[in-house]
């Protein structure tokens, strides 16, 4: 166990046994765990084993020093850091499923905080005293901003698709056009979804055009649903053709079937008056006569992860009766946070300016380019040399607006003496990790996704002169 030895052979390497007990090993059992002190000695002759077997002729270190046990306490201290942890998305990706979607407003963080160190009526109707529903405030809230007769909640879009097809068509047959058979990403692809949910894909139209006479054709006694989504992801352009959700809404109605909508990144507000680009308004969506539609809470709405489920009353009663609903519903943090997001766009509330995702995506050019001179400030007093503010192009991300850019300004820096990639790496390493983006050789800052907060994280997390 001596630092003079030098070998290549891995089977010099002392037992971890013989290890805990020398003295100053044996000491740090009193600071730490067994198994924690244990996993570090495991790292530690892992990765002198793996240099040896690589041919590598090492100093075998003093294993009885005080200086190993010390490395062995940072190796645990640095186990012990919280592996999710914040981060800077500097990416320009609004909502990057990645870094975590929706950032939430602070009257949702304060909602969360209260209802998670206090006990609270969740599911008791304080007027009777007797129990409640955990969904009536918020259905209430949805109903309003949509025009929806009855909303349900569960833990996620994905699940609110699934609960809706296995509730509405087990056994029967879901029709839905072949240019829509999405794949979000995270193994969600909705044939898939379909299969699970006991129902049968009917796959209607080309990948580029669908008519309604397809649907039309396709229907038959089997038939329960007529299922259409939002490509969120990708865009099929050209020589294209889609019903429209009036036709379609016309056909389920005179044939008695359903049309469901998996809308992905649901907004409650028309972008498109504040000129901003165009999404589809869930309001619109109901208007325009689908049954149900299924939209994610933290996409551009803003809120937390969950699934809305919104339209007709008869088919939510359905859905909240149904096994599955117990088994995907929403938590009590979750149900908070969209309580308090969905009375932002209420008046006197502003959603545009008090929705971080909304806040974002309509930030004035002006806005960024200050930040960007900001950003650019602090970066010199960090001693970088190779700084330049562009015009840059962000995007919306999680399955809205595909292929859309929105105007952004960017903040991009090389580093003397280091490749793009090694200084991006060395921003990911910082106490709060940077995510930049790459590109054309230099490393990338968007300020559409920075908030001014940020500013001062990345200028630390430069490397030292
Ligand atoms: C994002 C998305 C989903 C999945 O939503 P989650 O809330 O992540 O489960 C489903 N469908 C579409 C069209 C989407 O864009």
């Amino acid at each position: 166990m001596r630092g003079t030895d030098v070998t290549t052979n891995p089977r010099h390497l002392p037992q971890i046994a013989a290890l805990l007990d020398q003295p100053a090993i044996a000491q740090l059992t009193a600071q730490y765990s067994h198994a924690e002190v244990v996993t570090a000695l495991r790292a530690d002759l892992g990765a002198l084993r793996a240099a040896m077997r690589s041919g590598e002729t090492r100093a075998l270190p003093d294993f009885a020093t005080p200086g190993f046990a010390q490395k062995l306490s940072a190796r645990i201290e640095v186990a012990r850091q919280p592996v999710l942890r914040p981060v800077v998305n500097a990416t320009g990706v609004l909502i990057h499923t990645n870094l975590g979607r929706a950032l939430l407003a602070p009257q949702a963080l304060r909602a969360m905080a209260d209802v998670a160190a206090h006990p609270a009526n969740l599911e008791l109707d304080l007027g009777t005293g007797k129990r409640g529903s955990r969904q009536e405030p918020v259905e209430g809230l949805i109903c309003a901003l949509t025009g929806a007769q009855a909303a349900l909640v569960v833990n996620n879009c994905a699940a609110a698709v699934l609960l809706a097809l296995s509730a509405m068509a087990q056994g029967r047959e879901v029709i839905a056009s072949r240019g829509e058979l999405i794949e979000i990403g995270g193994a969600f692809r909705l044939p898939d979804v379909i299969a699970q949910s006991g129902a049968h894909l009917r796959e209607v139209g080309a990948t580029n055009k669908t008519r309604i006479r397809d649907y039309a054709a396709a229907l038959n006694a089997h038939t329960a649903v007529l299922l259409k989504s939002h490509t969120s992801n990708y865009r099929i352009v050209g020589f294209t053709a889609a019903p429209s959700r009036e036709e379609l809404a016309a056909l389920a109605r005179d044939n008695n079937v359903i049309l469901m909508e998996d809308l992905g990144s649901g907004i409650l507000i028309d972008l498109a008056a504040h000129g901003l680009p165009d999404e589809p308004v869930v309001a619109d969506i109901l208007k325009a006569g689908v049954d149900l539609v299924m939209f994610s809470g933290d996409k551009l709405l803003g809120g937390p992860q969950c699934g809305i489920i919104a339209g007709r009353a008869d088919l939510i009663a359905q859905l909240r009766a149904h096994p599955l609903a117990r088994a995907v519903r929403i938590d009590k943090l979750s149900l908070a946070a969209l309580e308090a997001t969905l009375r932002l766009y209420q008046p006197p509330h502003d959603p545009l300016a008090e929705i971080p995702v909304l806040q974002m995506l309509s930030a004035p050019l002006a806005q960024l380019q200050r930040r960007a001179e900001t950003l650019a400030g602090l970066l010199r007093e960090a001693h970088i040399n190779d700084i330049e503010i562009t015009p840059s192009a962000a995007r919306v991300g999680g399955g809205a607006l595909p292929q859309q850019d929105l105007a952004s300004v960017a903040v991009s820096i090389t580093a003397a003496g280091s490749s793009a990639e090694a200084l991006a790496e060395h921003l990911r390493g910082a106490p709060r990790p940077v995510i930049a983006r790459l590109h054309k050789g230099r490393v990338m800052f968007d300020m559409r996704t920075l908030r001014d907060a940020d500013l001062p994280d990345i200028a630390q997390a430069m490397p030292p002169r």
